[in-house]
């Protein structure tokens, strides 16, 4: 595999009071974490946001709204905001990230620009039930498969260090094989007070050999360490890549704060690795 890492910048178009109670999410009205709350950013900030993504060698922008799923009301807030970047940002490719979403909506979101979604199922089969008690891990599935009907590439992952075992751990990455998806998210769990979920940061040893185990079982896939690296690897980040990963998440997160991007491109570098040029995904 070339020794190039991709850098994905994310904007959170549309924050917290979701309804659903994922445990290890900020964004759960039920936790009562102090975030950011907001319906929809304005329009203006989000293409400042994606200049300044392309800007720091970003190629993907991701749009993510908080939510159980689409309904006609942000469908149109995310294909105005689809369009207007594109218009504004040339060679950057269009993610969204807006929870379940049926064929035609999927479909609607092509035309409006967007390349691929993200839809994460989050663990495995088994194990979701543990995490979310308002929706079903089915219902993500279901969703997944849309995403490649519908023409988008999808890109599907999920989060550890949840409290999940090992079984389940290759029950999930299997499950992901299926899918084939084009980028698989690696997410580590980042502990805040107001969660159901009380684990403490998983170690970073633990974390590099669940991204050296993904890696095996997803040997074409772009692996993406996003969410909780700063905090789950410290200062093991730049061991992330010899462990796989081939891209990462630059910027802030949906609810907490990244690094700065040129520090990331630093470490990068100073592993031995290229900022992978913009693309045609
Ligand atoms: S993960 Fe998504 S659906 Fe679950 S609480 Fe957070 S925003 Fe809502």
């Amino acid at each position: 595999m070339k020794k190039e890492v991709f850098l994905c910048a994310i904007s959170n178009i549309s924050s917290g009071s979701c309804h659903e109670d994922c445990g290890f999410c900020t964004q759960s009205a039920k936790h009562h974490a102090d975030i950011q709350r907001y319906r929809y950013k304005d329009i203006k900030t989000i293409i400042q946001e994606a200049k300044e993504a392309k800007a720091n060698g970003a190629v993907g922008f991701c749009l993510v709204t908080s939510g159980k799923e689409l309904d006609d009301k942000k469908l149109d807030f995310v294909c105005e905001v689809a369009k207007a970047v594109k218009n504004e940002v040339k060679n950057l490719n269009l993610i969204a990230c807006n929870g379940l979403a049926n064929l035609e909506q999927l479909r609607t979101l092509k035309e409006a620009g967007v390349l691929l979604y993200n839809h994460n199922l989050e663990s495995s089969q088994n194990y979701y039930k543990n995490l979310c008690k308002t929706h079903s891990w089915e219902e993500r599935y279901q969703t997944c498969l849309d995403v490649k009907k519908a023409g988008l590439k999808l890109v599907c992952g999920g989060i550890f260090g949840l409290g999940e075992s090992a079984e389940d751990r290759t029950s999930f990455l299997q499950t992901i094989k299926e899918l084939d998806p084009f980028t698989t998210p690696l997410n580590f769990f980042h502990p805040n007070p107001a969660l159901p979920i009380k684990a403490e940061p998983m170690d970073e040893d633990e974390a590099l050999e669940i991204i050296r185990y993904a890696r095996t079982i997803l040997p074409q896939t772009r692996l993406m360490v996003a969410g909780g690296r700063e905090i789950t690897f410290k200062t093991k980040q730049s061991q992330i890549f010899d462990a796989g990963a081939n891209s990462i998440v630059i910027g802030n997160y949906l609810t907490t704060k990244g690094a700065l991007a040129t520090r990331d491109i630093e470490m990068i570098k100073k592993a031995g690795y290229e900022i992978a040029k913009p693309c045609n995904v």
